[in-house]
């Protein structure tokens, strides 16, 4: 379902940051993608959610080359897409329902669709109970949970996560990758971007291993 052929990316600095990468991710899998600091695993997330294009080749999700989107399809392709940053960026000024609803509000649905999307998806990530709560009061984990929340609430069928796990302690970081098996399970693709060698080994899945670029 995503497929990345003979892809380089060099970013206007001259920095090269893919070199020729050929992978094919299939629909339902849940892939890691490892290697050191500067190996390219963002670029490679960026590159599915249409924040970057390549410099050369082609990615296709669902056999559509993405250079092919034209303007008035790339919102519908974004909102297929869920994309979990190291740091969720949630507002601290709106409790945990507002912060997942936003999503929602911002695509015009309707209220009561809107509050049983949310807490549906809230209870999956298990802060069905934290609902009114402000992310001040949340511990990191729960905040990152809240991250997770908002970008599933649209039911992607691609979950991007990039470094997830980045600013959590151990445990945490393990129960936060079983939630993404979880949506996993109920049929969502799902790439993890990490370096932690541990935790990916454990969760036995299929891993990409991505080298820095010496160019
Ligand atoms: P990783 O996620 O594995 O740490 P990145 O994809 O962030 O790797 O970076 C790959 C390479 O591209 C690195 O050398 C990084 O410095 C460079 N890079 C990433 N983003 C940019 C950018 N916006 N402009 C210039 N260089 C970048
Ligand atoms: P609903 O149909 O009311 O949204 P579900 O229990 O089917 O309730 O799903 C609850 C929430 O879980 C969804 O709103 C969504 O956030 C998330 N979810 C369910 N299935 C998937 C999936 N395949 N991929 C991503 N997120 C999902």
């Amino acid at each position: 379902m995503i497929e990345f052929r003979q892809v380089y990316k060099r970013y206007p600095t001259g920095q090269l940051a893919l070199y020729n990468v050929n992978l094919t991710i299939h629909a339902g899998e849940m892939l890691f993608i490892t290697g050191n600091s500067g190996a390219g695993k963002s670029t490679l997330l960026k590159l599915i959610a249409l924040l970057e294009t390549p410099s050369k080749g082609n990615v296709l999700v669902g056999n559509m080359p993405l250079t092919h989107l034209n303007p008035r399809q790339i919102p519908s392709y974004r909102r297929k897409i869920g994309f979990i940053f190291q740091d969720p960026h949630l507002l601290y000024d709106r409790n945990v329902f507002d912060n997942v609803a936003l999503p929602l509000l911002i695509s015009g649905m309707p209220l009561p669709d809107i509050k049983r999307r949310v807490n549906a998806a809230l209870d999956k990530v298990g802060l069905g109970r934290k609902t009114k709560s402000f992310p001040l009061m949340l511990s990191a984990g729960e905040r990152q949970r809240v991250g997770i929340a908002r970008a599933v609430v649209n039911r992607p069928t691609i979950i991007l996560a990039d470094e997830p796990t980045g600013n959590l302690d151990p445990e945490l970081a393990q129960d936060i990758m079983y939630t993404f098996a979880q949506f996993n399970d109920l049929g969502a693709t799902v790439l993890i971007a990490s370096h932690d060698h541990g935790l990916v080994e454990r969760m036995k899945k299929r891993t990409v291993v991505l080298q820095r670029v010496e160019l």
